[in-house]
């Protein structure tokens, strides 16, 4: 059983005030707060490690450089990957979907051939695929999203086909908050002979996520919304297809031997991370996967969704309201609209009640458009929130609701 109140005295942010009230903080999807061993983290390694890494052959490059390799060795365990050489740094999310765009498509991708995403998908995980589309001339096919905010698994299976090259999908939505049956799906795409890739942006947050237990062929998440710091995130992808697929970005590290005729390349990971990469940052990550595993992600999963149903239970009871997304297979994240209250207009009178919402179209467009609304309100909820702050939401909306 998670202790609430200990926990909360981990992340010092959550103690504060806003506008004079206490800070209920329900943005967890867009980013989670830190705890203090995650910000001790970085300000050790600046104060006693700091040091480029895989370069110097110094006291110090070296310590920093086990440093991030020792991380690199806590996500592989983390997500269950076979190697380290499959875990790729990169900036968070998007960048691990650039680069699987990128290298994917000059690897496999040409004209004629098709790959398919969702209707429910995150804009990195349309625009990068939509910049290759451009200069490959493949086509991209949408699964479609059902009135309950799932995928059509019918509509699914009608569009597999021999042009399909890939299939990349979201785990869960960061708008309806559904969790997609990752593992059906890589399934059947796989007995195709197509890989898949998996946005796991609003998954490894919250589920035990075992990346060879899936099948998954590529799977991507950001540190930032795993209580670890911004600016640092992971591409796995299986060696077998990465090994075939061309760098991303050139220049420093990521070559063995470079001459003005010819450069040859680095191995994995190594040859997908040009440049000085974030070392503090993964050591960091490090250090926010040693805490969430402490915890226990079995349990986080269990209170969130306790937390979860009873926010949906409670909100549920307000007149008016109407959710966005009504899987029954879902995370921690619920969106809604209140009669004919705008979105924003919600957000900011609960900002000012010291609740923070997240408002808008949430990188999501074509589902917004899909569900024939411009934005929703989004509560997002971490183990560190309480069923106080669901009633803080609750009285909030009601609040805001009798202005109205
Ligand atoms: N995919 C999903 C499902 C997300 O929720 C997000 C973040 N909102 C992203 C991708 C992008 O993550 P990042 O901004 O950390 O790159």
């Amino acid at each position: 059983m998670i202790s609430i109140e200990r926990i909360r005295k981990d992340f010092p942010i959550l103690g504060r005030e806003v506008y004079g009230k206490p800070l209920v903080y329900l943005d967890n999807a867009a980013t989670t707060q830190k705890p203090q061993c995650v910000i001790d983290a970085i300000s050790e390694a600046y104060c006693n490690e700091n040091a480029n890494v895989h370069r110097g052959i110094h006291f110090l490059s070296q310590q920093a450089t086990d440093m991030m390799e020792a991380a690199r060795e806590k996500v592989r365990q983390f997500i269950g990957a076979g190697s380290t050489e499959e875990i790729i740094f990169t900036r968070g999310t998007t960048e691990s979907m650039n680069l699987l765009a990128s290298s994917f498509a000059a690897a496999f991708l040409k004209e004629g051939d098709e790959i398919i995403i969702s209707g429910m998908e995150h804009h990195s995980n349309i625009v990068p695929w939509q910049i290759q589309a451009q200069r490959y001339g493949f086509k991209i096919r949408i699964i479609p999203v059902t009135d309950l905010g799932e995928l059509d698994m019918d509509a699914f299976r009608a569009l597999l086909n021999p042009k399909t090259k890939l299939v990349s999908i979201t785990h869960v939505s960061n708008v309806l908050g559904t969790v997609n049956p990752v593992s059906g799906i890589i399934g059947l795409a796989h007995s195709h002979g197509i890989p898949v890739a998996v946005d796991g942006a609003q998954s490894v947050p919250h589920i035990k996520v075992n990346v060879q237990e899936l099948g998954a062929d590529f799977y991507a998440f950001s540190g930032h919304k795993i209580y670890g710091p911004t600016g640092i995130g992971v591409l796995y992808g299986r060696k077998e297809l990465m090994e075939k697929m061309p760098p991303y970005q050139g220049g420093g590290e990521m070559i063995k031997r470079v001459t003005f005729e010819k450069t040859t390349y680095n191995e994995l990971p190594y040859r997908f991370e040009a440049g000085t990469p974030d070392y503090v940052g993964s050591i960091a990550l490090g250090t926010a996967l040693d805490y969430v595993q402490e915890i226990g992600m079995e349990q986080i999963a269990a209170y969130e969704k306790e937390l979860c149903a009873y926010a949906l239970s409670l909100l549920g009871e307000i007149p008016g309201m109407r959710f966005i997304g009504n899987a029954p297979e879902r995370s921690a994240v619920i969106s809604f609209l209140v009669g004919n209250i705008h979105p924003s207009d919600m957000g900011t009178l609960l900002d000012r009640l010291g609740i923070a919402v997240r408002t808008g179209h949430h990188c999501a467009e074509p589902l917004m458009d899909r569900m024939g609304i411009p934005g929703t309100v989004r509560a997002s909820f971490s183990f560190y929130n309480t069923k106080a702050e669901i009633d803080a939401l609750k009285a909030g909306i009601e609040r805001v609701r009798a202005m109205f």
